[in-house]
C-alpha cells in the first residue's frame, strides 16, 4: 500500500470539489466549476468582513448596493458597469457581482489559501494574484455573476470599456478597450502577463 500516492489523489479531488463547490454556488452554469480562476471559495471566513470587500459564496451584489466590494471601485469601472447595466436591463439582463473590489488583506487570503492548495507560491500564482498585482484590490475589476450577464458583456462590453481578459476567467471583466470598443487579445490565464 502505497500512502503517499493515495494522500496526492485525495488532496487532488479534495480540490475539484472545492472548486466544483465555488461554480455550483455561484450559479454559473460554466466554466467556473472547471477552473478557480481568481475566487477561490473562502473555507474559514469568520475574520473576513464586509469592509474588506468579502461577498459571502453563495451570495452577489447589486451595482446599486452600497458595500465595500461596490463603492470601493474605481469610478470609471462603476460608470461605465452602469451604464453597461442599463443597456443589458432592456434585454432583460441583469448585472450582479460576486466579486468587486478586495482589500490587501483579503487577497493575501486567497493567496494564502491557493498556496496551501496548491502547495507552492509559484503554483498558487498561476491561479490567484498576490495583492500587489491584483486588479480587484485597485478596484479595477469585477467578477460578474451570471451566465447571461457575461456572455452579454462579451458580445457588448467593449463598446463600454469592459473586457473579458483571461481566456479562462468568463466572469472577470476590466476597462480595457480601445477608443473604438475594441478589445485587446485574451490573455491565457492570470500568470500570462
Ligand atoms: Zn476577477
Amino acid at each position: 500500500m502505497h500512502l503517499r500516492p493515495l494522500l496526492s489523489a485525495l488532496a487532488a479531488a479534495s480540490v475539484l470539489l472545492a472548486l466544483s463547490g465555488c461554480g455550483v454556488v455561484n450559479g454559473v452554469a460554466t466554466g467556473r466549476a472547471a477552473n478557480p480562476g481568481d475566487h477561490l471559495p473562502v473555507q474559514n471566513s469568520s475574520e473576513l468582513g464586509t469592509d474588506d470587500g468579502y461577498i459571502p459564496v453563495g451570495t452577489s451584489v447589486a451595482l446599486t448596493d452600497d458595500v465595500p466590494a461596490v463603492t470601493n471601485l474605481d469610478g470609471h469601472l462603476r460608470d461605465a458597469l452602469t451604464s453597461a447595466a442599463e443597456a443589458a436591463a432592456e434585454r432583460g439582463v441583469e448585472f450582479t457581482l460576486v466579486d468587486g473590489w478586495r482589500s490587501a488583506r483579503y487577497q493575501q487570503y486567497l493567496f494564502d489559501q491557493a498556496v496551501a492548495q496548491y502547495g507552492s507560491a509559484e503554483e498558487a500564482a498561476r491561479w490567484v494574484k498576490r495583492p500587489d498585482q491584483s486588479k480587484h484590490v485597485l478596484g479595477e475589476a469585477v467578477d460578474i455573476a451570471t451566465a447571461d450577464a457575461m456572455d452579454w458583456l462579451n458580445r457588448f462590453g467593449g463598446e463600454f470599456g469592459l473586457c473579458q481578459i483571461y481566456a479562462n476567467e468568463a466572469w472577470h471583466f476590466e476597462l480595457a478597450a480601445d477608443d473604438s470598443g475594441t478589445c485587446p487579445p485574451q490573455l491565457t490565464d492570470g500568470s500570462a502577463a
